[in-house]
């Protein structure tokens, strides 16, 4: 996934966005909208001029004219140009028309479903589309630090053939879940990697890019992956998740052994909220903790997906045994899978995974 830090204001900023691997970054150039951002056209070229080719070097603007927004993008010697104006289909093409070897982005602000069509309406004019959020309150059109609802970008993001970038209150700590809800061509950030200062901060700069560019995380019932930690001392290899982990990091868990029970053990269901063995010793305390842990494990890792070998008293999802050991299934989750749900983490049962 490529990066663009947006809103840079300084050429040291910028060279130390790109040692960190930045793809892009974003000068504020030709402001109509509240922003603390904006820099002039001056220190915009002069940043352009200290930083490597290979990086991409973005006019964002408010302007909506097609020959000011020529003018601009010559002077500073940009390779990209962000448009968040209203502007028109047809003074789009004029500046791909002036600007044939310049990459444009259209900025679509994230509201309702409206969006969706708004997106698709620019798609085929445009290098990319950028879905932000708009801050009513304050008419701020980018970093703004807001999210938007990610339920409408993902339905853009699916019906879109043009690449997506995604903006808005994105920062160090959802990454992940952009990456894994969202998957998105790019991500774009501004004040999540701020300093008090108003500028970039070292830290969160650095560790932003490393996850971003990481591979998803997913969190994977140990099992699941050829592991010997089920019940009997065997495990539950399953191909097919195998294959689907090959593009991301597989962290392995196995909550009840991670809950202290040895193994093998004998074998456990869940009855109400307790889980008691075939032999009648009630282990709830035991799954507790392992799915204390496996949540611990998910928060250390920035984890907000989870694959779980389906019907087990721990890490079934939405299908249990009932407690009886006679095989009958019930609607309900493993101790684990439910915590892990209640917190916010994708939950996926292993059967799930085609
Ligand atoms: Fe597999 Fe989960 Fe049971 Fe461990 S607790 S053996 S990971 S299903």
């Amino acid at each position: 996934m490529k990066v663009k830090i947006c809103g840079i204001k300084r050429k040291e900023d910028a060279l130390k966005a790109i040692s960190y691997g930045a793809d892009a970054i974003g000068l504020l150039v030709g402001q109509k909208h509240p922003s603390h951002d904006f820099i002039t056209k001056e220190e915009a070229r002069e940043i352009v001029r200290a930083i490597p080719s290979f990086c991409a070097s973005v006019l964002v603007t408010h302007i909506d004219k097609p020959e000011e927004i020529i003018s601009l993008a010559r002077f500073i010697s940009v390779n990209t140009i962000q448009l968040h104006s209203n502007i028109t289909i047809s003074d789009i093409q004029k500046v791909k028309k002036a600007l044939p070897n310049v990459s444009l982005i259209k900025c679509i602000h994230v509201r309702d479903e409206k969006s969706i069509l708004e997106a698709q309406k620019y798609q085929d004019f445009v290098d990319a589309i950028l879905l932000d959020t708009y801050n009513e309150k304050t008419d701020q059109v980018g970093g703004t630090g807001l999210t938007h609802d990610w339920s409408i970008s993902k339905q853009i993001i699916d019906t879109l053939s043009t690449k997506v970038i995604v903006a808005g209150g994105i920062n160090p700590d959802n990454i992940e879940k952009v990456k894994s809800y969202l998957h998105p061509y790019a991500v774009d950030v501004n004040s999540g990697v701020k300093g008090p200062d108003g500028y970039k901060d070292d830290e969160k700069l650095k560790v932003f890019i490393e996850r971003a560019h990481e591979k998803e995380k997913v969190l994977v019932s140990a099992c699941l992956l050829g592991m010997n930690c089920k019940y009997d001392g065997k495990h539950n290899r399953n191909e097919k998740v195998l294959k689907y982990l090959e593009d991301k990091i597989a962290i392995p868990i196995c909550p009840e052994q991670l809950g202290g029970l040895s193994t093998p053990r004998i074998p456990a269901e869940r009855i109400g909220d307790n889980v008691f063995t075939k032999k009648g010793d009630n282990v709830t305390e035991e799954y507790q903790k392992g799915a204390k842990m496996a949540l611990e494990i998910c928060k250390y890792y920035h984890i907000s997906k989870a694959i779980l070998k389906s019907k087990s008293p721990s890490c079934g999802v939405g299908k249990i045994y009932d407690g009886t050991f006679t095989g009958t299934l019930i609607e309900k989750s493993g101790v684990t899978a439910e915590v892990l749900k209640n917190a916010g983490i994708e939950v996926i049962s292993s059967d799930e995974i085609a």
